[in-house]
């Protein structure tokens, strides 16, 4: 690299430089990725509460990388969806997830409902309701078994087109959750806006919950606020036993977490599902 300037910035500069490059070799491979195959889906149970049964899965997404080894969604969703490659990456995930829930039921397994994750990215581009209407159709999966799972993100992005693409959804009978609620900060007027099925206490207020008040207070009120709407509450990232007491004496509805199991692998969710164990 060129460096001109005094003696900082020729240190700084190469570092600049290389990160630059490591950004723009990631996201070559990640537009790439998705024909090749690198990306998979691990699958992570969602229980109901009362029944200790296994509900639903959340899908998440990993990029198998032939140098890299397994590469975290957090490691590269951020730049996916600045450079726009969440749209092809989404659509991949919705399909595969829908196949996938598809050939669990065909396989006579227990038919649970699949949560996909979705950016408010994906709902300024194309149509999203067209898309999971015809992800539905050619994977053959009943629409009350998929969830999409939206952030309070693309409700401050686009208020009224968010409410109208959700009630398109809706009216496709899928299932739709608000993700990481609580963590947003938009208005809670939206929430009388549009049908939404579920709300997920985000981790953050879970993980603090049983020894700061401040969590526990948030915790209980979204369980309250989501009851008064005749929704449920599903607390993720639940570890402890005591974190699933509270949970317990406070009437929250579903959970999801390391307590009961890390998100798997195809075949060792299969396993699971064969062998179903409770919580
Ligand atoms: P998220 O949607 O909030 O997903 C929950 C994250 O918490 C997952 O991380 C999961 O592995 C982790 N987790 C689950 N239980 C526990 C627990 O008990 N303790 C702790 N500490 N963590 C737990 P993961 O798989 O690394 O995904 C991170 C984020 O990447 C997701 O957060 C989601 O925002 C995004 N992501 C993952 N897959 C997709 C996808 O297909 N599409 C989009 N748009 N985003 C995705
Ligand atoms: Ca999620
Ligand atoms: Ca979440
Ligand atoms: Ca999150």
């Amino acid at each position: 690299a060129k460096v001109e300037g005094g003696q900082g910035f020729r240190f700084y500069a190469p570092a600049m430089n290389a990160r630059a490059l490591e950004r723009l070799d990631l996201e070559h491979g990640l537009r790439r990725a998705i024909e090749k195959g690198e990306l998979i889906l691990h699958y992570q149970p969602q229980l109901d509460l009362r029944s200790g049964q296994i509900i639903g899965a959340e899908a998440l997404v990993r990029w198998r990388h032939p140098e890299r080894g397994m590469i975290s969604p957090g490691a590269f969703i951020p730049l996916a969806e600045e450079s726009g490659l969440i749209v092809p990456l989404g659509e991949w995930v919705l399909r595969e997830a829908c196949r996938q829930n598809r050939a669990w039921q065909i396989a006579g397994l227990p038919p649970l409902t699949v949560a996909v994750n979705l950016s408010a990215r994906q709902f300024a581009a194309g149509d999203l309701v067209a898309l999971t209407a015809e992800v539905l159709t050619a994977t053959g999966l009943a629409p009350e078994y998929l969830e999409l799972e939206l952030t309070e993100s693309a409700v401050m992005a686009d208020t009224e087109g968010f409410i109208e693409t959700t009630r398109r959804l809706k009216a496709l009978s899928v299932a739709l959750s608000i993700d990481d609620f609580g963590t947003g900060f938009s208005s809670l007027s939206y929430l009388r806006r549009f049908e939404i099925d579920r709300l997920k206490i985000d981790q953050s207020f879970v993980r603090d919950m049983v020894h700061d008040p401040g969590s526990a207070a948030i915790a209980e009120a979204i369980i309250a606020l989501a009851h008064s709407l005749n929704l449920a509450a599903l607390a993720e990232g639940v570890e402890t036993e005591a974190q699933l007491r509270f949970l317990r004496a406070r009437d929250c509805d579903e959970m999801q977490g390391y307590y009961f199991s890390r998100p798997l692998p195809v075949a060792e969710f299969e396993a699971l599902l064969r062998v179903p164990r409770r919580l």
